[in-house]
């Protein structure tokens, strides 16, 4: 497959909670420019690995690279390169979308256009509301905004449309397309394999610490067709998911 330059390295990453061992000596390349998914079960070590990437955390060892920046030695570099979700829960409650907008850009020592980001994200209209006043989706879109504040060449989401209605799902979904199409490397989990499907260009199942695959979606079903895998016959033409979204329409309606 054509694939761009190795934006991220990890080399045989191991992390340790005490004696417990999370993450036991993974390896991945992640390509510029993709979309590139960590799916695995609840405890699999994906937000480890994700917050160590994110110089968040610190590792038990091995090696990462990112954009070419060694972690051990230039975290801040790395920092300054990277965009990272942050829980909602945490922004400041009385200031509203714009001025919380302008107060990261002034942490990261940038100018930005916040009405135009916000746009970005579909929030034009809540520019002048408070976060807790946002609906569940509208809460990641604008998380989604804030990582992306100081243009980053990477941005990582942690689980970005749990909870979401399906609608909203979709939504943050031409989100994520939208920013990859301007050149952005994302790493996402999830634990929707639909979402997988339709956004990763590439995956990692993770286990309990380890890597178990890694390939295309397309691959890995192939690779599982290919062992005499035949999934029970789908009687019905469609699922109560379609019925779902055919009965309450494609648009978003939080808003
Ligand atoms: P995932 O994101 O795949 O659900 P995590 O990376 O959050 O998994 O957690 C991996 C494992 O490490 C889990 O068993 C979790 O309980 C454990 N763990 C995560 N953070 C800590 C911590 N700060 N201290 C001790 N154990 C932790
Ligand atoms: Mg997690």
């Amino acid at each position: 497959m054509e694939h761009g330059r190795v934006i991220i390295s990890v080399e045989n990453l191991v992390k340790n909670y005490g004696n417990f061992e999370a993450v036991k000596g993974i390896s991945f390349d992640v390509y510029e420019n993709e979309i590139f998914g960590l799916l695995g079960p609840n405890g699999a070590g994906k937000s480890t690995t994700l917050e160590i990437i994110e110089t968040l955390r610190p590792k038990t060892g091995g090696k990462i690279l990112v954009n070419g920046i060694d972690l051990d030695r230039d975290p801040q570099e790395i920092k300054k390169i990277i965009g990272v979700q942050l829980q909602t829960s945490g922004y400041y409650p009385n200031l509203t979308l714009l001025e919380l907008i302008n107060l990261f850009a002034g942490l990261y020592n940038r100018n930005v256009n916040a009405m135009e980001l916000l746009d970005t994200v579909n929030l034009r209209d809540k520019a002048k509301s408070k976060v807790k006043e946002l609906s569940g989706g509208q809460k990641q879109r604008f998380s989604i905004a804030t990582t992306l504040i100081n243009e980053p060449k990477i941005i990582f989401l942690d689980e970005p449309t749990t909870g979401l209605d399906p609608q909203a799902r979709r939504n943050l979904w031409d989100l994520v397309k939208q920013i990859r199409s301007r050149g952005t490397t994302v790493i996402i989990t999830t634990h929707y394999m639909d979402e997988a499907e339709f956004l990763c260009d590439r995956v990692a199942i993770v286990d309990s610490g380890k890597i178990v695959a890694l390939n295309t979606p397309d691959r890995l079903i192939d690779e599982l067709v290919a062992t005499g895998f035949e999934r029970p016959k789908e009687v019905k033409k469609a699922n109560l998911e379609d019925v779902f979204i055919h009965l309450t329409g494609k648009s978003l309606r939080e808003d």
